[in-house]
């Protein structure tokens, strides 16, 4: 191990294996003279590229075959304009606020769509989300939206919601930007998920939408063809130019993560287990320590974002400083929040928990 530990909540650590594979293949990209960024998306060596990656996310993440995976550019914020475009049909759409990225998300589509709050964990100052069963859901809504991992609070849906159980018949949006394969997705609940790639997946600059097939051709005429999801499925991902390194990225990363073990499992579930254990090694740490605390409620603590503060905040400058020096990379946390988040995704390994741990335990006795 030489390189340090890179705790950033995005864009984000990449599996060194990828880098390498990437660096390899910079200049010719097996034998055909040609770098991946330099190839014309309609040739066949992207194509192949492109119905790998494709192929590979759908059996990592158990696509059921009725939903297409689109290729986007544009990031979650661009999505939240983009979903109520082709979703809404200008009606009403109702939003489970749990934090930053939902509450974003809410704004946006009050362009496009009236815009209810179904539900806001505001008053917990985004520390908790209400009970599914106190969710004001309308019987008119286009869509239902949450953010499945929001990554500023650290606030994660251990499960997602069973709309239908709780008398709602519309289409739950997720937003899974920052836990994207890090496990299962329920599709039964989902009706459309999208994310950004920059956490999980690979470079900023690719979009992942996964939405079911009669959700389509619903788009607004004023809905910009390029992000007319039904222009974008028709088309193979390639009305336009479509982000052809960031795909490449992914399918690397996707092959990585088909070859991860944890015992008898692989792939995503493999992935899930390593992400339990290393979120319990972190957050009991903070548990039982003095110094530091985080204050999500546990039921919805994240397993990718750790925000947590420092009870002693004028050790915050120091807590940094050390940590950097130690090869620990990227801890401050978000400017909303305050203190330090770690975020753990796919490509920290458990050691890196542990060595953050590690630290964290020294500098804790060092402080007292
Ligand atoms: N949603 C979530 C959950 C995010 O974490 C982020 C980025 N951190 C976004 C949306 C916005 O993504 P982008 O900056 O790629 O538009």
């Amino acid at each position: 191990m030489t390189r340090p530990y890179n705790f950033s909540a995005g864009p984000a650590a990449i599996p060194e294996e990828v880098l390498q594979q990437a660096a390899a293949e910079m200049l010719d990209w097996q034998g055909s003279g040609m770098g991946v960024m330099e190839m014309s998306h309609r040739g066949k060596e992207f194509i192949s590229i492109y119905e790998a990656a494709e192929a590979d996310l759908r059996s990592l993440l158990a696509v059921p075959a009725n939903f297409k995976i689109l290729f986007m550019q544009g990031g979650g914020l661009a999505e939240n304009a983009i979903v109520p475009l082709n979703l809404s049909q200008g009606g009403a759409v109702d939003f489970v606020v749990t934090g930053s990225w939902s509450q974003k998300s809410f704004k946006e589509a009050g362009k496009y769509a009236s815009n209810r709050l179904a539900a806001s964990g505001e008053a917990s100052n985004f520390t908790s989300v209400p009970d599914a069963a106190s969710w004001k859901l309308g019987s008119d809504a286009a869509y239902v939206h949450l953010c499945s991992n929001e990554t500023i609070h650290g606030v994660e849906f251990q499960q997602l919601p069973d709309l239908k159980a709780l008398g709602c018949n519309a289409p739950l949006v997720i937003d899974f930007s920052s836990h994207v394969a890090s496990r299962p997705v329920d599709w039964s609940r989902v009706g459309l998920a999208f994310g950004g790639a920059q956490k999980n997946i690979g470079p900023a600059g690719l979009t992942i939408v996964i939405v079911r097939e009669d959700l389509l051709g619903r788009a607004l005429p004023v809905c910009p063809t390029a992000f007319d999801y039904k222009t974008v499925a028709d088309n193979q991902s390639m009305f336009n130019t479509p982000p052809t390194w960031g795909i490449y990225m992914a399918g690397l990363t996707f092959q990585w993560l088909q070859r991860q073990t944890e015992g008898s499992l692989t792939g995503v579930a493999a992935m899930e287990a390593r992400n339990i254990a290393k979120a319990e090694l972190l957050y009991g740490y903070i548990d039982a320590s003095q110094l530091y605390v985080n204050k999500v409620d546990k039921a919805y603590r994240s397993r990718m974002n750790v925000p947590f503060l420092l009870r002693d905040e004028s050790r915050n400058d120091a807590f940094l400083a050390g940590a950097k020096a130690r090869g620990l990379l990227q801890l401050k946390g978000h400017k909303s929040v305050g203190g330090m988040r770690a975020s753990i995704y796919n490509a920290m390994p458990l050691a890196g928990v542990q060595a953050l741990v590690d630290y964290m335990r020294e500098f804790e006795r060092t402080s007292a």
